[in-house]
């Protein structure tokens, strides 16, 4: 960890390479942990198998989304009982069930591809912090770009 800091701070005198871009950017558009750029998706629910800009490979394991559920969990369940909640607030006349079913359908189901990516988005960026390996930690990230500058260029 110390190292990377180390890493992450020092100044590179090599301009023509473009620069990484902040983490939680990157985390918020959906990109790569690791060049911060290439899209992790290719449609709604539809993901890269590797980063088509820097091929950091996005399933590590067989099953391995299923760590995402720990994300989705409670994202739905906030989500669904704040709602809920709010709902029961607003509309007080209303029969608990309905109002449920309120929130369920039109205002839930849509959050639903969000919901999708996010976890899927967060579970990697996790997963990567957590356990960086070889090729996604900043050294390693370094080394693959110092390999592949056509990749890299500024505009
Ligand atoms: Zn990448």
């Amino acid at each position: 960890m110390q190292s990377q800091h180390h890493q992450d701070s020092e100044k590179s005198p090599r301009t023509a390479v473009k620069r990484r871009p902040y983490g939680w950017l990157a985390l918020l558009r959906q990109r790569c942990p690791r060049c911060r750029l290439g899209p992790i998706f290719r449609g709604l629910f539809d993901m890269h198998q590797h980063c088509p800009l820097c091929e950091l490979s996005f399933q590590r394991d067989a099953g391995y989304f299923l760590g995402a559920m720990y994300v989705s969990y409670p994202i739905s369940a906030v989500l669904l009982t704040g709602g809920y909640f709010l709902g029961r607030e607003l509309l007080p006349s209303w029969d608990p069930s309905l109002v449920f079913l309120l929130i369920v359908l039109p205002c839930y189901l849509p959050l639903v591809p969000l919901v999708y990516r996010y976890a899927r988005v967060l579970w990697i960026y996790f997963d990567r912090w957590n356990e960086p390996g070889e090729t996604s930690s900043s050294v390693g990230w370094e080394q693959w770009r110092e390999q592949h500058p056509e990749r890299f260029r500024a505009e």
